[in-house]
């Protein structure tokens, strides 16, 4: 919705900062910060909108579903994001991502340019190319600040990833903690347990409120340790009805229920909104 820039970037300790600047005055200003895990299928699309009004699309799914679930959410003027995060460049993350580029300015993007032989991958760059926006490389230690107190602070890769080639992408997913006050939620792209483990011994704080179950519940993610570390009241699953690969799995679905989490599922509850004042939280079944 805002026009916002990428202003500058701040060095400091090891952390690299992205700050935006805000240039438009509408906002809605209410001081909440809303999270859509919209229902696209089998696949992740997250939409947060910041108290700000900044706006981040986090994975597209698997078709132009995320385009009507945006027009649904985003007035009908505002046709500009300020962030698009591609966690990782697996069919059902990134298709509706090129649907989203070619409709809407997009300020900036955050994806690892690996190096991977795929058409729909190619597609991507192309679009990316195209769009002109500023591409930040993720790595352990950038934050980028929404502004108001609102961080997405990057968690996963280790080290950039650019130039790398690379088939299976899913432990290079780029991992975000979303930080609001005293709200966190971690969303994991579709890491496996091996990247599970990198994160929890890299000694990062993984302690969230809201954990997006990786992998849309694959039974290699989600390991015990990881939900250990993450200690979340609530889990969200993104995932297709009647999907062909079984998810989530019963193994997953196991171990939240033995951790006693809260489990919402797209494929049975539809899209889900969390909205936060930085303090407390409400979870929403949108459709
Ligand atoms: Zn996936």
């Amino acid at each position: 919705m805002r026009k916002l820039s990428l202003i500058h970037l701040v060095i400091l300790l090891c952390l690299s900062v992205f700050a935006f600047s805000t240039h438009s005055i509408a906002s809605s200003k209410d001081g909440l910060l809303k999270i859509h895990f919209f229902d696209v299928g089998q696949g992740d699309a997250i939409f947060v909108e910041a108290p700000n009004g900044s706006q981040v699309l986090i994975d597209g799914g698997p078709d132009n579903a995320v385009v009507q679930k945006l027009g649904e959410t985003m007035p009908f003027y505002d046709k500009d994001i300020d962030l698009v995060v591609l966690t990782h460049s697996d069919a059902d993350h990134v298709t509706g991502l090129i649907g989203v580029l070619e409709r809407y300015e997009i300020e900036n993007i955050v994806y690892s340019n690996i190096v991977r032989k795929s058409s729909l991958y190619n597609a991507w760059q192309e679009v990316v190319a195209k769009e002109g926006a500023s591409v930040i490389d993720p790595m352990v230690n950038k934050v980028i600040d929404l502004g108001n107190g609102v961080i997405l602070a990057i968690i996963h890769p280790a080290e950039s990833l650019a130039g790398k080639v690379m088939d299976k992408v899913n432990n290079e997913s780029v991992v975000l903690m979303l930080k609001y006050g005293e709200m966190e939620v971690l969303l994991t792209g579709d890491i496996e347990a091996r990247a599970e483990r990198q994160i929890i011994l890299s000694g990062v704080a993984l302690d969230a409120d809201i954990l997006k179950v990786a992998h849309h519940g694959s039974r290699t993610s989600t390991s015990e340790e990881f939900l250990y570390g993450v200690s979340p009241q609530v889990a969200v699953i993104q995932v297709g009805a009647k999907n062909r690969y079984g998810h989530p799995t019963k193994e997953v679905l196991g171990r939240l229920e033995n951790f006693g989490i809260k489990v919402y599922r797209t494929d049975v509850d539809g899209s889900v909104k969390i909205v936060s004042d930085g303090e407390n939280y409400q979870m929403i079944i949108t459709n």
